[in-house]
């Protein structure tokens, strides 16, 4: 197929159980940009197990046209038997353009897709848009984010990209519209080397933190175990939620479902307290469009005081204990 003979924008459908992951409709809300400027529809992929009904709710936030693949072997996500799926349906129909979130899910299946196509992938972007010359674009940190770099995937089609959660709010959903449903029929098995028996939340991991009204983030600053639980009861008396940088992460301290940033969650509370946190670009990509930054650190030149709405510089420690102390009346 040629180049130009490639054709819509495609956003990967993801659910779980029956219910789509938030990303898909920041992603339709992007493709309607995308649409603006190109012309080509939107279509969204829908695979799993009796998901069918989710197409109306896709219509509703901006798809044009939904593809419905429907398969007990797709009932879990399932690496082998979506890559298939998936590169079967750009096989027949020849998008220009496909996206996924940057999800775990999303992460996992893109770069297999990408190989199976042979085409390109960014990942993680942060924007996509179309430059002067009308190619399409996709823009994510390189070099520990030091760079913004903006990438063209010239030769091949589709022009796939990860995107990076809440770079773009959902539209308001549409009353009464509908668009064309089409429901594929996909040649796919189980995979044969494991089986999902059984899912479920993991332990502990508490409620998410990417809904939280307020968070009390820690960094690498917060040396001790104790010093993290003093953050924890700030978070408490708060009504809150505790989470954190990379570093609290990488030394096992918390799960990685409390990380913040770029490879972590992207949070959006009215409130976010960054206690210890220098404010790198990866950590600021997951919490920069927080309602109200409040940045404690004890260097004046940390630079999540750039984007903090208050700041303190002082130990975080002692202004820990004086909230506290006065939340606790
Ligand atoms: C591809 C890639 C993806 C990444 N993804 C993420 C991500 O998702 N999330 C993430 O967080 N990082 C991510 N990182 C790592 C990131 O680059 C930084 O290393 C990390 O964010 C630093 O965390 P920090 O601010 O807690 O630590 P530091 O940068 O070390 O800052 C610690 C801060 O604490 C202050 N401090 C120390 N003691 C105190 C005290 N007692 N009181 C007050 N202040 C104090 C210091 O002044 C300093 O500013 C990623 C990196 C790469 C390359």
């Amino acid at each position: 197929m040629a180049k130009d003979d490639y054709k819509g924008i495609w956003i990967f459908a993801e659910q779980e159980h029956g219910s789509l992951e938030p990303t898909v409709l920041e992603l339709l809300a992007k493709a309607q940009e995308l649409k603006a400027h190109n012309g080509e529809s939107i279509t969204a992929v829908l695979l799993g197990c009796d998901v069918g009904q989710l197409a109306e709710t896709l219509f509703s936030y901006g798809a044009d046209e939904v593809i419905v693949a429907d398969h007990p072997a797709l009932k879990e996500y399932s690496a082998r038997p979506y890559e298939k799926a998936l590169t079967q349906l750009v096989e027949k129909y020849g998008p220009s353009i496909l996206l996924y979130g940057a999800t775990p899910l999303g992460r996992d299946l893109a770069p297999r897709i990408m190989v199976s196509l042979g085409t390109g992938l960014t990942a993680d972007a942060i924007d996509l848009g179309f430059d002067e010359d009308g190619v399409f674009y996709q823009t994510t940190p390189g070099y520990g984010g030091k760079i913004l770099a903006h990438i063209v995937i010239l030769e091949k089609r589709p022009q796939m990209a990860t995107v990076h959660p809440q770079i773009c709010a959902p539209i308001e959903p549409r009353t009464g519209v509908s668009g064309k449903l089409i429901c594929e029929t996909v040649t796919v098995e189980a995979d044969s080397d494991y089986e999902v028996i059984e899912t479920a939340p993991a332990e502990n991991a508490g409620k998410s933190i990417a809904g939280a009204r307020i968070v009390v983030a820690g960094g690498r600053g917060v040396k001790s175990e104790e010093d993290l639980n003093q953050l924890r009861e700030l978070a408490e008396l708060l009504g809150g939620q505790m989470a954190c940088s990379r570093p609290l992460v990488d030394n096992g301290w918390l799960a990685h479902e409390k990380q913040i940033g770029q490879s972590g969650i992207t949070v959006k509370p009215d409130v976010i307290f960054n206690m210890a946190i220098s404010g790198s670009v990866q950590y600021q990509l997951g919490m920069q469009n927080a309602k109200c930054i409040i940045a404690v650190n004890q260097s004046e030149d940390a630079p999540i005081f750039d984007i903090a709405h208050y700041g303190a510089v002082t130990d975080y420690r002692k202004l820990t204990a004086a909230l506290i102390e006065e939340l606790k009346g």
